[in-house]
Protein backbone atom coordinates (compact mmCIF):
# COMPACT_ATOMS: atom_id res chain seq x y z
CA UNK A 1 0.00 0.00 0.00
CA UNK A 2 1.45 3.16 -1.59
CA UNK A 3 -0.12 5.51 1.23
CA UNK A 4 1.21 3.11 4.31
CA UNK A 5 4.33 2.92 2.44
CA UNK A 6 4.74 6.80 2.26
CA UNK A 7 3.68 7.68 6.14
CA UNK A 8 5.63 4.34 8.03
CA UNK A 9 8.39 2.90 5.23
CA UNK A 10 9.73 0.52 7.53
CA UNK A 11 6.14 -1.42 8.55
CA UNK A 12 5.19 -1.35 4.63
CA UNK A 13 8.59 -3.20 3.96
CA UNK A 14 7.40 -5.94 6.57
CA UNK A 15 4.13 -6.04 5.34
CA UNK A 16 5.06 -6.08 1.66
CA UNK A 17 8.09 -8.84 2.07
CA UNK A 18 5.03 -11.34 3.95
CA UNK A 19 2.74 -10.53 0.88
CA UNK A 20 5.77 -11.84 -1.37
CA UNK A 21 6.49 -14.25 1.01
CA UNK A 22 2.59 -15.92 0.58
CA UNK A 23 2.95 -15.88 -2.81
CA UNK A 24 6.10 -17.85 -3.41
CA UNK A 25 5.89 -20.04 -0.76
CA UNK A 26 3.95 -23.05 -0.64
CA UNK A 27 1.42 -23.11 2.31
CA UNK A 28 1.11 -26.68 3.73
CA UNK A 29 0.34 -25.65 7.61
CA UNK A 30 -3.16 -27.31 8.35
CA UNK A 31 -4.63 -24.39 10.31
CA UNK A 32 -3.81 -21.57 7.27
CA UNK A 33 -5.79 -20.14 4.61
CA UNK A 34 -6.17 -17.30 2.19
CA UNK A 35 -9.19 -15.04 3.13
CA UNK A 36 -11.00 -13.83 0.18
CA UNK A 37 -10.41 -9.60 -0.70
CA UNK A 38 -14.12 -9.37 0.37
CA UNK A 39 -13.65 -10.70 3.67
CA UNK A 40 -10.19 -8.08 3.68
CA UNK A 41 -12.52 -5.68 2.33
CA UNK A 42 -14.77 -5.76 5.00
CA UNK A 43 -12.12 -6.08 7.76
CA UNK A 44 -10.32 -2.79 6.91
CA UNK A 45 -13.37 -0.61 7.63
CA UNK A 46 -14.14 2.54 10.24
CA UNK A 47 -16.23 -0.54 11.64
CA UNK A 48 -12.55 -1.06 13.66
CA UNK A 49 -13.83 2.43 15.17
CA UNK A 50 -16.87 1.53 16.74
CA UNK A 51 -17.61 0.45 20.32
CA UNK A 52 -20.05 -1.82 21.04
CA UNK A 53 -19.69 -3.56 24.67
CA UNK A 54 -23.25 -6.04 25.22
CA UNK A 55 -25.06 -7.36 22.31
CA UNK A 56 -27.57 -6.47 19.36
CA UNK A 57 -30.34 -4.04 20.95
CA UNK A 58 -28.42 -4.32 24.49
CA UNK A 59 -25.32 -1.95 24.19
CA UNK A 60 -23.45 -0.03 26.84
CA UNK A 61 -22.91 2.63 24.26
CA UNK A 62 -25.14 4.98 21.89
CA UNK A 63 -24.33 5.12 17.79
CA UNK A 64 -24.58 1.04 17.75
CA UNK A 65 -27.76 1.06 15.03
CA UNK A 66 -25.53 0.16 12.11
CA UNK A 67 -22.85 -2.08 13.75
CA UNK A 68 -26.23 -4.39 15.48
CA UNK A 69 -27.46 -4.83 11.85
CA UNK A 70 -23.40 -6.28 10.89
CA UNK A 71 -23.81 -7.97 14.11
CA UNK A 72 -27.44 -9.74 13.47
CA UNK A 73 -26.65 -10.96 9.75
CA UNK A 74 -23.19 -12.24 11.63
CA UNK A 75 -25.41 -14.20 13.54
CA UNK A 76 -27.89 -15.19 11.32
CA UNK A 77 -25.62 -16.43 9.13
CA UNK A 78 -23.70 -18.40 11.04
CA UNK A 79 -26.70 -20.13 13.01
CA UNK A 80 -28.39 -20.54 9.02
CA UNK A 81 -25.17 -22.33 8.43
CA UNK A 82 -24.60 -24.62 10.84
CA UNK A 83 -27.87 -25.45 11.47
CA UNK A 84 -27.72 -23.91 14.94
CA UNK A 85 -30.48 -21.53 16.86
CA UNK A 86 -27.63 -20.10 18.71
CA UNK A 87 -24.39 -18.31 17.89
CA UNK A 88 -22.35 -15.71 19.51
CA UNK A 89 -19.77 -13.90 16.88
CA UNK A 90 -17.94 -11.89 19.48
CA UNK A 91 -14.73 -14.41 20.41
CA UNK A 92 -11.79 -12.52 19.26
CA UNK A 93 -10.20 -15.86 19.27
CA UNK A 94 -10.75 -19.74 18.99
CA UNK A 95 -9.20 -19.58 22.39
CA UNK A 96 -11.33 -16.98 23.58
CA UNK A 97 -14.30 -19.14 22.49
CA UNK A 98 -12.99 -21.77 24.62
CA UNK A 99 -12.28 -19.87 27.49
CA UNK A 100 -15.62 -18.62 27.47
CA UNK A 101 -17.04 -22.30 27.25
CA UNK A 102 -15.24 -23.37 30.10
CA UNK A 103 -16.47 -19.81 32.48
CA UNK A 104 -20.27 -20.90 31.17
CA UNK A 105 -20.38 -24.57 32.37
CA UNK A 106 -17.33 -25.26 34.81
CA UNK A 107 -15.55 -23.90 37.57
CA UNK A 108 -12.61 -23.92 38.67
CA UNK A 109 -11.18 -26.86 40.19
CA UNK A 110 -13.96 -29.12 38.25
CA UNK A 111 -12.46 -32.26 36.43
CA UNK A 112 -12.54 -31.72 32.54
CA UNK A 113 -11.43 -34.43 30.14
CA UNK A 114 -10.20 -33.47 26.50
CA UNK A 115 -7.65 -34.76 23.96
CA UNK A 116 -4.05 -34.37 25.02
CA UNK A 117 -2.11 -31.66 22.91
CA UNK A 118 0.61 -35.01 22.17
CA UNK A 119 -1.95 -36.44 20.37
CA UNK A 120 -3.25 -33.84 18.31
CA UNK A 121 -5.69 -32.27 20.63
CA UNK A 122 -5.60 -28.11 21.04
CA UNK A 123 -3.98 -26.11 24.20
CA UNK A 124 -7.01 -25.59 25.27
CA UNK A 125 -8.46 -28.43 26.21
CA UNK A 126 -6.79 -28.83 29.24
CA UNK A 127 -2.91 -28.71 29.00
CA UNK A 128 -0.50 -27.63 31.51
CA UNK A 129 0.85 -24.78 30.39
CA UNK A 130 -2.99 -23.33 29.19
CA UNK A 131 -5.66 -21.77 31.64
CA UNK A 132 -7.77 -25.36 31.04
CA UNK A 133 -4.84 -27.31 32.56
CA UNK A 134 -4.13 -24.38 35.13
CA UNK A 135 -7.36 -24.06 36.83
CA UNK A 136 -9.27 -26.63 35.80
CA UNK A 137 -8.61 -30.60 36.91
CA UNK A 138 -7.84 -31.72 33.22
CA UNK A 139 -7.37 -35.36 32.65
CA UNK A 140 -6.20 -36.30 29.01
CA UNK A 141 -7.19 -38.80 26.52
CA UNK A 142 -5.21 -39.98 23.52
CA UNK A 143 -4.98 -41.95 20.22
CA UNK A 144 -4.71 -45.71 20.10
CA UNK A 145 -1.27 -46.15 19.25
CA UNK A 146 -1.74 -49.07 17.45
CA UNK A 147 -4.50 -47.40 14.70
CA UNK A 148 -3.70 -43.59 15.12
CA UNK A 149 -7.21 -43.44 15.69
CA UNK A 150 -8.75 -42.19 18.76
CA UNK A 151 -9.32 -44.80 21.71
CA UNK A 152 -13.06 -44.40 22.50
CA UNK A 153 -12.91 -46.97 25.13
CA UNK A 154 -10.20 -45.28 26.46
CA UNK A 155 -12.23 -42.04 26.71
CA UNK A 156 -15.17 -43.99 28.15
CA UNK A 157 -12.78 -45.23 30.77
CA UNK A 158 -11.31 -42.19 32.27
CA UNK A 159 -14.61 -40.84 31.95
CA UNK A 160 -16.48 -43.18 34.61
CA UNK A 161 -12.91 -42.91 36.60
CA UNK A 162 -13.18 -39.24 36.71
CA UNK A 163 -16.32 -38.76 36.26
CA UNK A 164 -15.70 -35.38 34.42
CA UNK A 165 -18.13 -32.75 34.11
CA UNK A 166 -17.46 -31.65 30.73
CA UNK A 167 -15.91 -33.32 27.64
CA UNK A 168 -13.76 -32.07 25.20
CA UNK A 169 -13.93 -33.40 22.01
CA UNK A 170 -11.90 -31.66 18.70
CA UNK A 171 -8.85 -31.58 17.49
CA UNK A 172 -5.58 -29.69 16.10
CA UNK A 173 -4.19 -32.89 13.91
CA UNK A 174 -6.47 -35.60 13.33
CA UNK A 175 -6.91 -36.80 9.91
CA UNK A 176 -10.15 -39.23 10.87
CA UNK A 177 -14.23 -38.63 11.37
CA UNK A 178 -14.74 -38.33 14.85
CA UNK A 179 -17.69 -39.88 16.48
CA UNK A 180 -19.89 -36.99 18.06
CA UNK A 181 -22.27 -39.38 19.14
CA UNK A 182 -20.30 -42.04 20.72
CA UNK A 183 -18.46 -38.64 22.54
CA UNK A 184 -22.02 -37.79 23.92
CA UNK A 185 -23.15 -41.08 24.90
CA UNK A 186 -20.37 -40.87 26.80
CA UNK A 187 -20.81 -37.52 28.21
CA UNK A 188 -24.46 -38.72 28.99
CA UNK A 189 -23.54 -41.50 30.68
CA UNK A 190 -21.75 -39.93 33.51
CA UNK A 191 -23.67 -36.30 33.36
CA UNK A 192 -21.14 -34.46 31.93
CA UNK A 193 -21.65 -31.50 29.03
CA UNK A 194 -20.17 -32.24 25.82
CA UNK A 195 -18.44 -29.59 24.25
CA UNK A 196 -16.82 -30.02 20.63
CA UNK A 197 -13.95 -27.30 19.58
CA UNK A 198 -14.47 -28.21 15.28
CA UNK A 199 -11.97 -25.20 14.67
CA UNK A 200 -9.71 -27.51 12.26
CA UNK A 201 -13.22 -28.81 10.13
CA UNK A 202 -15.51 -26.06 10.31
CA UNK A 203 -15.34 -25.66 6.67
CA UNK A 204 -15.85 -29.36 5.64
CA UNK A 205 -18.85 -29.45 8.11
CA UNK A 206 -20.06 -26.09 6.64
CA UNK A 207 -20.20 -27.77 3.09
CA UNK A 208 -21.61 -30.84 4.74
CA UNK A 209 -18.65 -32.83 3.91
CA UNK A 210 -18.02 -33.86 7.26
CA UNK A 211 -20.36 -34.91 10.69
CA UNK A 212 -21.79 -31.97 11.71
CA UNK A 213 -21.24 -32.32 15.64
CA UNK A 214 -24.54 -29.69 16.41
CA UNK A 215 -26.88 -32.60 16.84
CA UNK A 216 -24.61 -34.29 19.65
CA UNK A 217 -22.80 -31.50 21.36
CA UNK A 218 -24.36 -28.92 24.51
CA UNK A 219 -21.67 -26.39 22.88
CA UNK A 220 -19.65 -26.16 19.51
CA UNK A 221 -16.85 -23.63 19.36
CA UNK A 222 -14.84 -22.89 16.35
CA UNK A 223 -12.12 -20.38 14.78
CA UNK A 224 -13.22 -18.59 11.52
CA UNK A 225 -9.58 -18.93 10.16
CA UNK A 226 -9.01 -22.25 9.45
CA UNK A 227 -11.20 -24.24 6.58
CA UNK A 228 -13.87 -21.93 6.88
CA UNK A 229 -11.26 -19.35 5.34
CA UNK A 230 -13.00 -16.05 7.06
CA UNK A 231 -10.79 -13.55 9.45
CA UNK A 232 -8.92 -14.89 12.29
CA UNK A 233 -11.88 -14.89 15.04
CA UNK A 234 -13.64 -17.42 17.24
CA UNK A 235 -17.41 -18.62 17.20
CA UNK A 236 -19.70 -20.24 19.56
CA UNK A 237 -22.78 -22.17 18.49
CA UNK A 238 -25.55 -24.80 19.80
CA UNK A 239 -28.39 -26.68 18.96
CA UNK A 240 -29.21 -27.45 21.84
CA UNK A 241 -32.23 -25.31 22.33
CA UNK A 242 -31.59 -24.50 26.33
CA UNK A 243 -32.19 -20.86 26.45
CA UNK A 244 -30.69 -21.01 29.94
CA UNK A 245 -27.38 -22.23 28.78
CA UNK A 246 -27.36 -19.25 25.61
CA UNK A 247 -27.92 -16.89 28.19
CA UNK A 248 -24.84 -18.17 30.38
CA UNK A 249 -22.64 -18.69 27.46
CA UNK A 250 -23.26 -14.91 26.51
CA UNK A 251 -22.50 -13.46 30.00
CA UNK A 252 -19.55 -15.46 29.70
CA UNK A 253 -18.19 -14.45 26.42
CA UNK A 254 -18.85 -10.48 27.70
CA UNK A 255 -19.05 -9.43 30.34
CA UNK A 256 -16.81 -12.41 31.44
CA UNK A 257 -13.76 -12.63 28.97
CA UNK A 258 -14.05 -9.49 26.62
CA UNK A 259 -14.53 -6.10 26.52
CA UNK A 260 -15.72 -4.78 23.23
CA UNK A 261 -16.22 -6.41 20.05
CA UNK A 262 -14.08 -6.03 16.59
CA UNK A 263 -17.10 -4.90 14.61
CA UNK A 264 -15.04 -5.21 12.24
CA UNK A 265 -13.85 -8.52 12.47
CA UNK A 266 -17.11 -9.61 12.97
CA UNK A 267 -18.40 -8.07 9.53
CA UNK A 268 -15.76 -10.09 7.80
CA UNK A 269 -17.30 -13.08 9.74
CA UNK A 270 -20.47 -12.15 8.09
CA UNK A 271 -19.02 -11.97 4.38
CA UNK A 272 -17.30 -15.82 5.26
CA UNK A 273 -20.56 -16.94 6.50
CA UNK A 274 -21.92 -16.05 3.24
CA UNK A 275 -19.14 -17.30 1.09
CA UNK A 276 -19.64 -20.63 2.77
CA UNK A 277 -23.12 -20.83 1.42
CA UNK A 278 -22.20 -21.25 -2.17
CA UNK A 279 -21.76 -24.16 -4.34
CA UNK A 280 -18.47 -22.76 -5.21
CA UNK A 281 -17.63 -23.57 -1.30
CA UNK A 282 -18.83 -26.86 -1.52
CA UNK A 283 -16.45 -27.24 -4.82
CA UNK A 284 -13.65 -26.02 -2.70
CA UNK A 285 -13.89 -28.09 0.20
CA UNK A 286 -14.34 -31.34 -2.01
CA UNK A 287 -11.45 -30.39 -3.60
CA UNK A 288 -9.38 -29.84 -0.16
CA UNK A 289 -10.08 -33.68 0.61
CA UNK A 290 -9.38 -34.95 -2.41
CA UNK A 291 -5.89 -33.07 -2.09
CA UNK A 292 -4.75 -34.42 1.00
CA UNK A 293 -5.86 -37.80 0.27
CA UNK A 294 -3.77 -37.41 -2.65
CA UNK A 295 -0.73 -36.12 -1.16
CA UNK A 296 -1.12 -38.71 1.75
CA UNK A 297 -1.49 -41.36 -0.86
CA UNK A 298 1.98 -40.50 -2.28
CA UNK A 299 3.26 -40.78 1.24
CA UNK A 300 2.41 -43.92 1.57
CA UNK A 301 3.52 -44.94 -1.65
CA UNK A 302 7.15 -43.66 -1.00
CA UNK A 303 7.47 -45.69 1.75
CA UNK A 304 6.56 -43.18 4.57
CA UNK A 305 4.22 -43.90 7.35
CA UNK A 306 0.66 -42.03 8.00
CA UNK A 307 -0.72 -41.86 11.14
CA UNK A 308 -3.85 -43.72 11.12
CA UNK A 309 -2.93 -44.72 7.43
CA UNK A 310 -4.37 -41.93 5.86
CA UNK A 311 -7.04 -39.28 5.53
CA UNK A 312 -10.82 -38.14 5.59
CA UNK A 313 -10.24 -34.44 6.29
CA UNK A 314 -7.83 -31.62 5.35
CA UNK A 315 -5.01 -32.43 7.37
CA UNK A 316 -2.64 -35.86 7.81
CA UNK A 317 0.61 -36.51 9.96
CA UNK A 318 3.81 -38.60 8.59
CA UNK A 319 5.78 -40.03 11.06
CA UNK A 320 9.56 -39.93 10.89
CA UNK A 321 10.11 -42.28 13.29
CA UNK A 322 11.17 -45.46 11.51
CA UNK A 323 13.44 -42.93 9.24
CA UNK A 324 15.41 -41.61 12.35
CA UNK A 325 14.35 -37.87 10.91
CA UNK A 326 13.08 -35.42 13.56
CA UNK A 327 10.08 -33.23 12.59
CA UNK A 328 12.41 -29.99 13.39
CA UNK A 329 14.72 -30.71 10.57
CA UNK A 330 12.08 -31.66 7.77
CA UNK A 331 10.38 -28.27 8.73
CA UNK A 332 13.84 -26.48 8.19
CA UNK A 333 14.68 -28.57 5.27
CA UNK A 334 11.41 -27.99 3.29
CA UNK A 335 11.23 -24.14 4.78
CA UNK A 336 14.86 -23.72 2.50
CA UNK A 337 12.82 -25.34 -0.56
CA UNK A 338 10.16 -22.57 0.05
CA UNK A 339 7.67 -25.42 1.69
CA UNK A 340 6.12 -24.56 5.02
CA UNK A 341 4.73 -27.29 6.84
CA UNK A 342 5.04 -27.69 10.98
CA UNK A 343 6.52 -30.02 13.06
CA UNK A 344 4.04 -32.41 14.99
CA UNK A 345 4.18 -35.04 17.63
CA UNK A 346 2.82 -38.48 16.56
CA UNK A 347 1.97 -41.51 18.24
CA UNK A 348 5.01 -43.23 20.15
CA UNK A 349 7.03 -40.10 19.72
CA UNK A 350 10.86 -40.45 21.08
CA UNK A 351 11.26 -36.87 20.80
CA UNK A 352 10.50 -33.35 22.58
CA UNK A 353 7.65 -31.12 21.81
CA UNK A 354 10.14 -28.94 20.58
CA UNK A 355 11.61 -31.09 18.18
CA UNK A 356 9.21 -33.98 17.46
CA UNK A 357 9.41 -36.75 15.00
CA UNK A 358 6.56 -36.08 12.79
CA UNK A 359 4.94 -33.61 10.02
CA UNK A 360 1.64 -31.55 10.12
CA UNK A 361 0.70 -31.14 6.46
CA UNK A 362 -2.52 -29.86 5.41
CA UNK A 363 -4.43 -28.60 2.13
CA UNK A 364 -7.03 -25.51 2.70
CA UNK A 365 -4.31 -22.84 1.59
CA UNK A 366 -2.74 -24.97 -1.41
CA UNK A 367 -6.53 -25.61 -2.72
CA UNK A 368 -7.66 -22.09 -2.43
CA UNK A 369 -4.57 -20.84 -4.47
CA UNK A 370 -5.88 -23.20 -7.17
CA UNK A 371 -3.84 -26.40 -6.72
CA UNK A 372 -5.26 -30.11 -7.94
CA UNK A 373 -4.57 -33.57 -7.18
CA UNK A 374 -1.86 -33.61 -9.69
CA UNK A 375 -0.14 -30.77 -8.12
CA UNK A 376 -0.17 -32.13 -4.72
CA UNK A 377 0.81 -35.53 -5.99
CA UNK A 378 3.83 -33.66 -7.57
CA UNK A 379 4.54 -31.13 -4.57
CA UNK A 380 4.37 -34.47 -2.37
CA UNK A 381 6.61 -36.08 -4.32
CA UNK A 382 8.75 -33.28 -4.10
CA UNK A 383 8.78 -33.32 0.05
CA UNK A 384 9.52 -37.18 -0.08
CA UNK A 385 12.25 -36.38 -2.08
CA UNK A 386 13.65 -34.09 0.78
CA UNK A 387 13.22 -36.60 3.42
CA UNK A 388 14.90 -39.43 1.67
CA UNK A 389 17.78 -37.58 1.77
CA UNK A 390 17.39 -36.00 5.20
CA UNK A 391 17.06 -40.14 5.67
CA UNK A 392 20.16 -40.61 4.18
CA UNK A 393 21.98 -38.02 6.52
CA UNK A 394 22.89 -36.56 3.41
CA UNK A 395 23.53 -33.30 2.27
CA UNK A 396 20.06 -31.87 1.34
CA UNK A 397 21.35 -28.40 0.01
CA UNK A 398 20.61 -29.55 -3.53
CA UNK A 399 17.62 -31.41 -3.31
CA UNK A 400 16.34 -27.83 -1.55
CA UNK A 401 17.57 -25.74 -4.53
CA UNK A 402 16.20 -28.02 -6.95
CA UNK A 403 12.61 -27.80 -5.10
CA UNK A 404 12.46 -24.26 -4.65
CA UNK A 405 12.87 -24.15 -8.39
CA UNK A 406 10.06 -26.16 -8.89
CA UNK A 407 7.54 -24.23 -6.27
CA UNK A 408 8.64 -21.24 -7.61
CA UNK A 409 7.23 -22.23 -11.08
CA UNK A 410 4.37 -23.94 -9.20
CA UNK A 411 3.77 -20.66 -7.28
CA UNK A 412 3.36 -18.28 -10.39
CA UNK A 413 0.94 -20.29 -12.15
CA UNK A 414 -1.34 -19.76 -9.33
CA UNK A 415 -1.18 -16.79 -7.84
CA UNK A 416 -2.77 -16.21 -4.34
CA UNK A 417 -4.73 -12.86 -5.12
CA UNK A 418 -4.23 -12.72 -8.88
CA UNK A 419 -7.97 -12.85 -9.42
CA UNK A 420 -9.71 -9.96 -7.78
CA UNK A 421 -12.94 -11.91 -8.47
CA UNK A 422 -11.53 -15.52 -6.49
CA UNK A 423 -14.32 -15.29 -3.89
CA UNK A 424 -17.42 -15.57 -5.81
CA UNK A 425 -20.63 -16.64 -4.41
CA UNK A 426 -23.27 -18.39 -6.39
N1 LIG B 1 -9.06 -24.90 18.78
C1 LIG B 1 -8.39 -25.65 17.90
C2 LIG B 1 -8.82 -27.05 17.66
C3 LIG B 1 -7.29 -25.13 17.24
O1 LIG B 1 -6.59 -25.89 16.39
C4 LIG B 1 -6.91 -23.78 17.50
C5 LIG B 1 -5.77 -23.13 16.82
O2 LIG B 1 -4.88 -23.63 16.31
C6 LIG B 1 -7.63 -23.05 18.44
C7 LIG B 1 -8.71 -23.63 19.05
C8 LIG B 1 -7.21 -21.67 18.86
O3 LIG B 1 -7.54 -20.70 17.99
P1 LIG B 1 -6.85 -19.25 18.10
O4 LIG B 1 -5.48 -19.41 17.62
O5 LIG B 1 -7.75 -18.40 17.24
O6 LIG B 1 -6.93 -18.83 19.54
Amino acid sequence: NDRLASFDAALATAIAEETARQEAHIELIASENYASRWVMEAQGTQLTNKYAEGYPGKRYYGGCEFVDKVEALAIERACDLFSADYANVQPHSGAQANAAVFMALVSPGDTVLGMSLAHGGHLTHGAAPNFSGKHYNAVQYGLNPETGEIDYAEVERLAREHRPKMIIAGFSAYSRVVDWRRFRDIADEVGAYLMVDMAHVAGLVAADLYPSPLPHAHVVTTTTHKTLRGPRGGLILSASGDEALYKKLNGAVFPGQQGGPLMHVIAAKAVAFKEAMSQDFVRYQTQVIANAKAMAQVFVARGFDVVSGGTDDHLFLVSLIRQGVTGKDADAALGRAHITVNKNTVPNDPQSPFVTSGLRIGTPAVTTRGFNEDDCEQLAGWICDILDVLAEQGSTSAVEAEVREKVAELCGRYPVYGDAEQATAD
